[in-house]
Order: C-alpha cells, then structure tokens, then sequence
C-alpha cells in the first residue's frame, strides 16, 4: 500500500509533505503519523482554531517544519514538495460559523492555492473534504454516489458548500490541468487533542461531564451520528494518499450510529459523572442522521475502523482529565 518513502527519481531524498491546518485536531495527528513514517514534514498554519500545545512534542525533530500562513494567500514552498494535505479549515459549527466569510475563502481560494502549488511541485494533493456535502441527507447510509441535499444560504452553508466547491475544484484541475488529487469525505472524528471549546458534540459533553455541569443535549437528542477514533481516520487518509488507484471521493468514518442521547448517556457512564442531561434548542439545519457506507474504502483501501465508540471515549476521556482545568 505504502508506496515511496524517497522522490521519484530515488535520489534517497526524504519524501517531503506539506499539510495544511498541521497544527490542528487531525492535522497533529497526521503530521505525527507522516514524521513516524520517515517523511519530512511542513506543517503550514494560520493557528485560528489550532494551537502550537497539539505540536509542541513535534518540534524537537529535525524534519519538522512550522509556516505559519493563512491559506486564503497564496504559498510558495522554498523546497521541493511531494504531496500536499489540505486540512486548513475551521471545522466546528461554532468556529467556521465565527466568520463565515473566511470559511468560505479558506474552502475556495485556500484550495486554489493548494493546487497551483501542487501543480508547480507536480505533487499529489489530498482534500480534507466532509460528509457535511451530504447536507441533511436523504439517503441513509450516505454513499459517495449520493449528491446531498445541502441548503445553500443556510448557516452551515459557508462550510458544506465551500468544502463542495472545493471538491469541484480538485476535479476540474484534475480534469484542466492533470493534477494528481485525492478527495476523503471525513465523517465526525474524535479523541486527544480536540479543543475543550470548539463546540463540537463530544468535547463539549465530556467536558461538561468532567466539570459536573449538565449535558447540553441540542433539540430532542433522536438525531444520529457516527463517531470515528482519530487514529482510525489517520490511517485511511494516510492509505488514500499513498495508493496509486483511486482519486475518491471515499467516506472514511465508523459506521456505528447513535443517537446524540445515547452518546451523552455514555459520556456520563464513561467518566463516572454525576452530571444530568439538559435539553436545548436544535441549530438549524442541524442534519437528522448520519452514517457513511464504507464499502469503498474496504475494497480499495482496505481499511476499516478497528476502535468502537466505548473504547475511543475512555482514551478521550483520560485525554481531557489530564488538560481541562477542572
Ligand atoms: P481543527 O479546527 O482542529 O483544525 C483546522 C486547522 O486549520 C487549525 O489548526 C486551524 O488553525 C487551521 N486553519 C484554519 N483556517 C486556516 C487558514 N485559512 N489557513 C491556515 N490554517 C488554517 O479541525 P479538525 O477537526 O482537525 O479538521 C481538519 C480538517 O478536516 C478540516 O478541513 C475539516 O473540515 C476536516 N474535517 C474534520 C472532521 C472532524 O470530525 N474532525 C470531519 C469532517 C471534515
Ligand atoms: N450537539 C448537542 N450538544 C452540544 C453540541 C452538539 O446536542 O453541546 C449536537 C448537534 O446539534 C448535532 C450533533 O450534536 O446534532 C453533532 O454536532 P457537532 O457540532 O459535533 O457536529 P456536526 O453537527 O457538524 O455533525
């Protein structure tokens, strides 16, 4: 599967990977992964929703490199580069709703950039792209082959149609100008080093839980989801980009769905809380359910999810004991 750990021409040179939004929640994790894997590493980001705590481990190894960079202006990389991931975006509801004019500049020029630099470097580029393009979706389990039912001058908008638009534009450079793209459809991700205050579902229930205070569970908590452990996920976008044979989109997430009341229900069990559910108003928009079909990236990647919600919420639990101040 792991195709070159060296260039093309194997001069013995390290194969270089640029990835956006480095200093994130995933990003930390992929640029731990490509550096463990013998590849040199740039991490290039604007710090808005990320944070130098998740890479500070990272910056003693001397293939580890910093930019920081907003992707909305475009990037000149003073090496050569062999494949770019594009992970730089706001990925909360509550963050890429702050302002929703950069979010949708990070998704459309951000991705502009990244493929005029990979059409310079001749360097593959992988898209961080969302099952947030299935919208509110109709058809359930969501395939690729579904086009979604997203509302364009909703709230969440500024995300689900920038990161559609973004799949647009990997396909028609591919398309216009040979570009060597990979799109990966990620479906809600979790575990160490999510931001205690991004909003997101399980950062904010177990955080919730560890402090003692109510869960806030938003509208009746019937809608689903599907939860993904991040080393799982980092191992499909890291197969994605190292196979020769699929351009995508592929969904990658665990196919185990539950309700927002059972994850809460769990939440509580798992760190031992005395907290009590609390019910809110539902966001608009907010989709009914969600859960990928995989089948793609079974046949082609061979890969599946090998960690259940139970044990990937005991390690994320453990993570945010020792760094939410209690
Ligand atoms: P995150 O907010 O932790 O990471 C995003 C990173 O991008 C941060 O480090 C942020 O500072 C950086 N960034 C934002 N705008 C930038 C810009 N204009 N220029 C440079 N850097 C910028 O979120 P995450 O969960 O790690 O998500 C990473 C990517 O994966 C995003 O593109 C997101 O849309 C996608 N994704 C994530 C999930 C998930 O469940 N975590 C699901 C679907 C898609
Ligand atoms: N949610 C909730 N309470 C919270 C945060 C989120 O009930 O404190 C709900 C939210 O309305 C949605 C689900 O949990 O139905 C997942 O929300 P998240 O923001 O994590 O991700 P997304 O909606 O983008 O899938």
């Amino acid at each position: 599967m792991e195709k070159q750990k060296t260039d093309k021409a194997g001069t013995g040179r390290k194969k270089t990977v640029l990835i956006t939004g480095g200093a994130g929640f995933l990003g930390s994790h992929l640029c731990e992964h490509c550096l463990n894997k013998g590849e040199h590493v740039i991490c290039v980001d604007n710090f808005f929703t990320g944070s130098k705590d998740n890479i500070k481990h990272l910056m003693e190894n001397p293939n580890f490199e910093i930019i920081e960079h907003d992707i909305i202006d475009p990037f000149f990389a003073d090496k050569h580069v062999d494949q770019i991931y594009n992970l730089a975006c706001p990925a909360s509801p509550v963050h890429y709703q702050f302002n929703a004019i950069r979010t949708i500049k990070a998704n459309v020029l951000g991705m502009i950039n990244m493929l005029g630099l990979a059409m310079k470097h001749k360097a593959r580029i992988l898209q961080a792209s969302t099952s947030e393009v299935y919208g509110d979706p109709q058809e359930h389990p969501q395939k690729e082959s579904y086009w979604g039912n997203v509302n364009c001058i909703g709230i969440r908008a500024c995300y689900d149609e920038g990161k559609r638009v973004a799949e647009t534009l990997c396909f028609d450079y591919h398309r216009q100008n040979n570009v060597d793209i990979r799109v990966v459809r990620i479906f809600n991700t979790y575990g160490p080093r999510m931001a205690a205050d991004d909003g997101r579902v399980v950062s904010n229930f177990i955080v919730q839980a560890l402090k003692g205070e109510n869960l806030t569970v938003y509208g009746d908590g019937k809608q689903t989801r599907s939860f993904c452990y991040v080393t799982d996920l980092i191992e499909g976008i890291y197969r994605m980009m190292n196979q020769d044979n699929l351009k995508g989109p592929v969904n990658l997430g665990n196919p185990g769905e539950f309700t927002i009341l059972q994850l809460a229900e769990k939440i509580i069990d798992t760190s031992r809380s005395s907290s009590k559910i609390v019910f809110k108003p539902l966001p608009k928009d907010d989709p009914v359910m969600r859960r990928p079909d995989i089948t793609l990236a079974k046949e082609k990647l061979k890969w599946e999810p090998a960690i259940q919600l139970d044990e990937g919420l005991k390690n994320t639990v453990e993570y945010f004991k020792s760094t939410v101040k209690l």
